[in-house]
């Protein structure tokens, strides 16, 4: 057996779930929105099932979706993709364990930033990358260049970066991103970004793509989600987008990870991607409303709530509770209290931040207000 997977627990995601589940508490744990997702969207999954083609799609992914993701970013990111420069893979995990199987040789050093979703450091290792950190820290989550020098080398390889980032909910400034970019250019890196949050940012924010960085069109690979575009978490339909001579080795690790992506949702993620802005800055609004709503409610209720620039998640700052261990916490906060939440040292290797606890608000009103009240008194 894998000693890397053999000794990994179930990922914290999951067994807060099923301590949720048991328990009967508020899940706001695990990420995921519990309206149904938009109506036109799957309706056109519905009709691709019954009356389409439910065969092996082409490896790459349909080419209707492989231009729709293409003209997707043009129009809202300014990026020049064509459509061979996309490959479809099923969900964006998939996208990053085949970046880095395909990218690395054993022993060539990846930049993971923590806090880092929990899948990065497990596939990195397994595909042989020796994992440099760069730790972040609350309230600003901030990239240095002091923390950059030190983490990269003449053996790094791959960047591994998640921008907004799961689970600080942090959007990186501009100068972030260029200082970024700098540092992959001169060690003539390649960056892997988990962008999957592109499209879930607030107050007026754009996401700017790594990938539209000077020096970055060539060694980037842009990885989106269908997921979270739709907010249909359980569709798995994902997307690497980057120049042909890196797609081209992806596309062998993918050809032997998944080959394909159910065909029906393809088709339905294609007519999505072409829907006018209004249903962008729509799902932005309704996700918006529900951070002020659940961030109010904690906030009169005496928690410390730190910024959410983007993603489903807010976190809160239990240092001022006198709480020393997050993990710990969040196992009382499910059986005492009947609301599960994240504890964010679960995202670090090294170096591990243990006073913060994430939460989802990306719920209905009633399920936010519901956690509330367990949560009253606490403070
Ligand atoms: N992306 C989700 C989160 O951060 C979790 C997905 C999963 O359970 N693997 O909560």
């Amino acid at each position: 057996m894998n000693r890397i997977f053999s000794s990994l627990p179930t990922t914290v995601f999951e067994a807060m779930s099923q301590l949720a589940r048991e328990t009967g508490a508020v899940n706001l744990g695990q990420g995921f929105p519990d309206g149904a997702g938009p109506d036109d969207v799957r309706a056109k999954a519905a009709e691709a099932v019954v009356s389409g083609w439910n065969q092996y799609p082409p490896m790459m992914g349909l080419p209707e979706l492989r231009q729709a993701v293409a003209d997707h970013y043009a129009h809202h990111q300014g990026l020049d993709l064509s459509a061979d420069e996309v490959m479809v893979t099923s969900g964006a995990t998939e996208a990053i364990a085949g970046a880095l199987f395909a990218l690395i040789e054993p022993g060539d050093e990846v930049v993971l930033f923590e806090p880092m979703y929990d899948a990065y450091l497990p596939l990195v290792r397994r595909a042989g990358g020796v994992p440099r950190f760069v730790s972040l820290k609350p309230p600003h989550w901030r990239l240095t260049e002091e923390a950059l020098t030190a983490a990269f080398s003449d053996k790094t390889r791959v960047v591994l970066f998640n921008n907004p980032l799961n689970p600080s909910a942090v959007v990186f400034p501009d100068e972030d991103l260029a200082l970024l970019a700098q540092f992959c250019v001169k060690h003539d890196a390649i960056a892997v970004c988990d962008e999957v949050w592109e499209h879930v940012v607030f107050d007026g924010r754009r996401h700017r793509p790594l990938m539209a960085e000077p020096g970055m069109r060539e060694r980037t690979v842009k990885i989106g989600s269908a997921g979270k575009i739709f907010s249909l978490t359980g569709w798995k339909v994902g997307f690497a987008c980057a120049a042909p001579d890196i797609l081209k080795v992806l596309a062998k690790a993918h050809q032997f990870l998944t080959f394909t992506t159910a065909p029906n949702l393809q088709a339905a993620v294609a007519y999505g991607l072409g829907k006018p802005d209004d249903y962008f800055t729509g799902m932005r609004a309704d996700f918006e409303r529900s951070r002020d709503r659940f961030s109010r409610g904690l906030m009169e209720r005496g928690f410390t709530v730190l910024p959410s620039h983007g993603t489903y998640f807010l976190n809160v700052d239990i240092a001022p509770l006198g709480e020393v261990d997050d993990v710990d916490f969040c196992k009382r906060l499910v059986t005492e209290r009947g609301v599960a939440a994240i504890p964010v040292s679960a995202f670090y290797a090294e170096g591990a931040v243990r006073t913060v606890a994430r939460f989802c608000f990306a719920k209905t009103d009633a399920t936010l207000d519901r956690a509330l009240e367990r949560l009253e008194g606490l403070v």
